[in-house]
């Protein structure tokens, strides 16, 4: 400890390495993060706590230096741990660094108040901790901060440690853990009285600063783990040569006892050197590969794996099985546990499509897009590896898009390698970490890369096999599409040739009543004056036959207009047992008549919902009535509803009610369920249909669905039929369901596809 005995040199040593740091930082890296700014103020406090200690323990010339150097050695020990845990969180890339800057500020202020005794701290302290002077004091109140801070940067430090799973990751964090150890016990040795001691604190603090700097300042750190598995490897076969080189001597000492003759000794002497020297070798070589064992997981043949390799994809065509067979021989020789194929492919608008094959482990994401030219691919595509941790530290990676950064970053990936074929990029081999968490050695990823060569061939192939597949499958895809359209079209046609059958036949019956009432009028008034009875008959027929000429042109005229123009809505707040209940009420009559029964549950519980009462109206009174038709006498119809909520992303909940109209009638085949709600289509041929708006299969002109939809869709609502089948003699039912928005979107008005001009409303 010569050179501490000097005082210039106990000063201005620490100090100087201070200076040369904090120039090194400035240089290396500048001020452009906030790391590397709290590191420039840490280094920059503990220069004057360096002074402060140095004069504190030397120049006992003048008597009140020491005690300065005290103070200010006291005051900065209270300022270093808090900027220490803040570094700490910034290099861990936690969250919370203001936070802890502003309690830790707050503490030093605290610190500062106790050591001037403002509102008697000081004194309350003293009497409180049984101690003597106000110096004692302070210090105790600084001892505290001191082991809260740098016991929680270590505590920080080592669950990072423990957390994260990446090998050069966690080297980093080592190297930190291991400054956090030294500076901590450096500035603990400080604070005990003896002056050597101190003296060795102050040195071993700076033995953690240089260290901390060297994991701030330098990327790429020697892994400790290799270090000290060299060094043990060193130690024990020294050991063993050592031990070998004993066993032997005592060996020789015994047989010479045996031995009258001094040249057979001498003999037995070279005998045994030449055994040594040749032994010697492979056993120190034999030891190192046995701690290499134990401690990296044991080598492998590199030529054998390249070997294997080949073997192995050559001929597979299969993507997937490709990417498992790859990973799966990689991972055998390198003891991987974790592997995937990235896939890149050039889209129309210039960007990289990247996709991931999973080979080994828990990978399955989706697709992302990355910049051809941004850092990342750039780099992939000159043909040089890349490792997570380069991306994750490295200005030049970082500044690559975040979407980016944070894709790689979940598959949990250690090293991408590129798979070239001419130059051009066709993949990456990701690879997670080794089993035994060892990083990848320079020999690994060179093995790796002519590895990644082998596969272009392969993967090549094995892509272009996956297009065609993928072709032949929305070839397929698209066929059966045609298929289901032209069936779908073959019905429409068909509906639409019926449409003018069913109009013809539906206009003609009303028309036909008129005839046969003017018919009986001129007959009565031929024969002499009808009576008022008579009049009253007449009039009565003719009325209801133009009501029904009326509805039957009202709805061919909603029906046209669906599609063409948007729908004009009343909104009101309305219930919907009140739309309900208007809607059976015009069935009324024709219930009793066919001895149905029309049941209506759970629908006074339903919140009011916003709608146009008319419309909505009309769209009940369609699905009742063809409820009520197509149901035989006697049956019976089941109307209910129910709340349903739904979240809407945001943390918004959506509210709708649901009502289902449940009848006993001859149900509808899956086939014809969405067709039924297309314009003019009606399930069988129109001459089997029977007339009357309410008869038994009482034909209409396959208006009515395709209204009710338009109008609920108008609403932002949706409506469907569910059934098992059509059956005539088993009556099977239909249910319909009408899901309606509690509150009505603004755009739905204007946006639903199917919408109706502002005609008079009708019933069916
Ligand atoms: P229509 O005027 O023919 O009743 P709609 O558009 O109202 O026209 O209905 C289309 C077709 O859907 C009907 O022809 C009928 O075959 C079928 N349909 C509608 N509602 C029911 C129901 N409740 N039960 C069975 N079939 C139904």
């Amino acid at each position: 400890m010569f050179g501490f005995q000097t005082p210039v040199i106990v000063i201005a040593g620490p100090a100087i390495i201070y200076v040369v740091l904090i120039l090194l930082t400035l240089r290396k890296r500048g001020l452009d993060s906030w790391l590397h700014r709290v590191f420039f103020l840490y280094l920059l406090i503990g220069i004057v706590w360096a002074i402060g200690k140095s004069l504190s323990i030397s120049l006992g010339l003048y008597p009140l230096i020491p005690t300065y150097g005290t103070l200010i050695a006291t005051d900065t020990l209270a300022i270093l741990p808090v900027l220490l845990t803040v570094l700490t969180i910034l290099f861990l890339e936690r969250s919370g660094a203001q936070w802890t800057g502003v309690i830790g500020g707050a503490w030093v202020a605290f610190v500062m108040l106790v050591d001037s005794n403002a509102f008697g701290l000081n004194l309350a302290f003293q009497n409180s901790l049984r101690l003597s002077t106000p110096a004692e004091a302070t210090n105790a109140v600084v001892l505290m901060g001191w082991s809260g801070f740098t016991g929680g940067a270590t505590v920080l430090t080592v669950w990072d440690y423990i957390r994260i799973q990446r090998p050069l990751h966690r080297n980093r964090i080592l190297y930190w853990l291991m400054a956090l150890v030294l500076i901590s016990v450096g500035e603990g040795l400080t604070m005990s009285p003896g002056e050597t001691t101190a003296q060795i604190g102050a040195f071993t603090r700076l033995l953690g600063v240089l260290m901390m700097a060297y994991a701030m300042l330098s990327y790429y750190l020697p892994s400790v783990r290799n270090v000290v598995r060299q060094g043990f490897a060193a130690m024990v076969s020294t050991l063993v040569t050592a031990t070998l080189f004993l066993g032997s001597f005592e060996l020789l000492r015994w047989l010479i006892q045996f031995m009258p003759n001094p040249n057979m000794a001498l003999v037995s002497a070279i005998v045994m050197a030449v055994l040594l020297t040749i032994l010697v070798t492979p056993l120190r070589r034999a030891t190192r590969n046995l701690v290499d064992k134990l401690f990296m997981g044991g080598g492998y043949d590199s030529a054998r794996a390249l070997r294997d390799y080949s073997a192995a994809i050559t001929n597979i065509l299969d993507l997937d099985m490709l990417v498992t067979m790859a990973v799966g021989v990689i991972s055998e020789s390198l003891e991987v546990q974790r592997g995937a194929l990235l896939l890149t492919t050039e889209r129309e608008d210039g960007r990289t499509e990247m996709r991931i094959v999973p080979g080994m482990g828990e990978v399955d994401t989706l697709p992302a897009d990355f910049d051809p030219n941004g850092p990342i691919l750039s780099h992939l595509q000159a043909g040089q590896r890349l490792l997570q941790y380069e991306i994750d530290l490295l200005p030049q990676f970082r500044a690559a898009p975040y979407e980016e950064r944070a894709w790689l970053n979940q598959l949990k990936m250690e090293l991408y390698v590129p798979i070239r074929r001419q130059s051009m990029l066709v993949g990456i081999l990701a690879l997670g970490s080794k089993a035994n968490e060892a990083p990848y050695t320079t020999q690994d990823q060179d093995v790796l890369s002519t590895l990644a060569d082998q596969t272009a061939v392969a993967l090549q192939n094995a892509r272009l096999v996956s297009d065609l597949k993928a072709l032949n499958a929305d070839m397929t895809d698209l066929n059966d599409e045609l298929v289901s359209t032209n069936r779908r079209l073959e019905k429409l046609d068909a509906a639409k040739t019926n449409f003018i059958q069913i109009a013809s036949h539906e206009l003609r019956t009303p028309i036909t009543q008129v005839r046969g009432y003017a018919d009986i009028m001129a007959d009565a008034v031929q024969t002499g004056t009808p009576t008022p009875a008579q009049m009253a008959q007449i009039s009565q027929g003719i009325s209801r036959a133009s009501v029904r000429l009326e509805e039957i042109i009202s709805a061919m005229l909603d029906a046209s207009q669906i599609d063409i123009e948007s729908l004009n809505l009343n909104r009101t707040l309305l219930s919907v047992m009140t739309v309900v209940r208007m809607a059976a009420d015009n069935y009324s009559s024709a219930i009793q008549q066919r001895r149905q029964t029309l049941t209506v549950h759970d629908l006074e519980g339903l919140p009011p919902i916003e709608g146009d009462l008319q419309r909505l109206c009309q769209a009940f009174s369609n699905l009742i009535g063809n409820c009520v038709k197509y149901t035989p006498d006697g049956g019976s119809i089941a109307i209910a509803g129910r709340p349903l909520r739904e979240s809407g992303g945001h943390g918004t909940v959506n509210e709708f009610i649901e009502i289902t109209i449940a009848d006993t009638g001859i149900g509808i085949d899956p086939d014809d369920q969405e067709l039924i709600f297309d314009t003019f289509y009606r399930v069988g041929s129109p001459d089997l249909h029977s007339t009357g708006s309410t008869k038994f299969k009482g034909a209409g002109p396959g208006l009515g669905l395709p209204i009710a939809r338009g109008v609920i869709r108008a609403h932002g609502g949706r409506v469907w039929v569910e059934s098992p089948g059509h059956n005539e003699t088993t009556f099977p039912g239909s249910t319909f369901h009408i899901v309606l928005p509690v509150s009505m979107p603004e755009a739905a008005a204007n946006v639903i596809a199917s919408a109706m001009a502002p005609t008079p409303v009708t019933g069916k």
